[in-house]
């Protein structure tokens, strides 16, 4: 439904977009990652037609964003960093306007307003002007006009960005549930949120396209990927060494007096040797886990590079 090709944006001497490609299918929420800085704003604009590309090229559900820039449009919705509406409307009267943009005249531009303003949790606040909402509720005007002509293709720049949790907690459900439905594509700084949400994540580093999986297959690149957790009741002083020469064991971390971290040969599964060796040698095990792998330390070590040539 999205194909990003070779994608390069250059704003004079900034190189912000480096030969940027992928495809988004029906189905996925895809997201959108990398450090401040890094080009996801500016991808997105040139996904949405906001912004034209210094090379490359977009297509929407087969519409050529530059070619066919208002085919394209139509199919999609954007919602941009910070949400921008304009703050002296009522939630109505904005939704109403955008309504006519999008070309909906009469019964059914105020039908339209009405489901989304129900759809987005606003109706109560229906005759309040903009500006006197809270970040939440503007966020979520924001995110009712970029929905109001039910596009198939949805972009949104860090939608629950200064949210508190109640209200990210609804945001990720619409997300989830509009998801089954249509191409997503989100920016985020929030890890977790990936995680909850993500089918699909992408991460960008210095405007180049680092990472192109699902969540679990960049845990599976964590160096904690099948670490095991050893916790013992009371300590045992050559525990660690005795593990440490199992076969496929690189590193023994001590976490404390009671607690190991068993390090793995390239994400091997060493679980059901370390249990073994605890049995064997009567061990007096409090819990003992493998972990699926962390994607913070992923993002940190795919990004490393940039940010220093960045803080150089
Ligand atoms: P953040 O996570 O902080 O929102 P980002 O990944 O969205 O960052 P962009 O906003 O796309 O990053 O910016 C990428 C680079 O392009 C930055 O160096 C930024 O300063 C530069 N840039 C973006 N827009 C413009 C512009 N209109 N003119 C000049 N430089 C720009």
């Amino acid at each position: 439904m999205i194909e990003v090709c070779e994608l390069n944006k250059q704003f004079g001497a900034i190189h912000a977009v480096k030969d940027v490609s992928f495809r988004v299918e029906k189905g996925d929420v895809l997201g959108f990652l990398g450090p401040n800085g890094a080009g996801k704003t500016t991808t997105m604009r040139m996904i949405t037609g906001y912004l034209p590309p210094t090379s490359g090229r977009v297509s929407v559900m087969g519409h050529d964003v530059a070619t066919e820039s208002l085919a394209a449009r139509s199919v999609i919705g954007y919602l941009p960093e910070s949400a921008p509406t304009y703050g002296e409307m009522t939630v109505r009267e904005f939704l109403r306007f955008i309504a006519e943009v999008r070309g909906f005249r009469g019964i059914e531009r105020e039908k339209r307003v009405d489901q989304v303003m129900e759809r987005c949790f606003l109706t109560h606040v229906q005759r309040q002007t903009i500006e006197t909402l809270s970040k939440g509720y503007r966020q979520r005007v924001g995110l009712a006009q970029a929905l109001l002509h039910e596009p198939r293709v949805l972009i949104m720049d860090e939608p629950t960005d200064g949210l508190d949790p109640n209200q990210k907690h609804i945001v990720r459900n619409m997300i989830t549930d509009m998801g089954r439905e249509k191409a997503i594509i989100l920016s985020t700084h929030v890890l977790e949120e990936v995680e909850a949400i993500c089918s699909r994540v992408i991460i960008i580093a210095g405007g180049r396209l680092v990472a192109n999986s699902t969540p679990a297959e960049l845990k599976q690149q964590s160096l904690y990927h099948n670490a095991v957790l050893l916790r013992l009741t009371e300590p045992r002083k050559d525990a660690a060494k005795q593990i440490k020469a199992l076969d496929k064991v690189t590193q023994v971390e001590k976490i404390d007096s009671h607690a190991l971290r068993i390090y793995p040969e390239k994400g091997e599964m060493i679980l059901p040797a370390v249990l073994e060796l605890a049995r064997n040698q009567k061990w007096p095990i409090a819990s003992i886990h493998a972990e699926e792998g962390r994607l913070d330390e992923v993002f940190r070590r795919l990004t490393a590079t940039q940010a220093e040539e960045a803080a150089a």
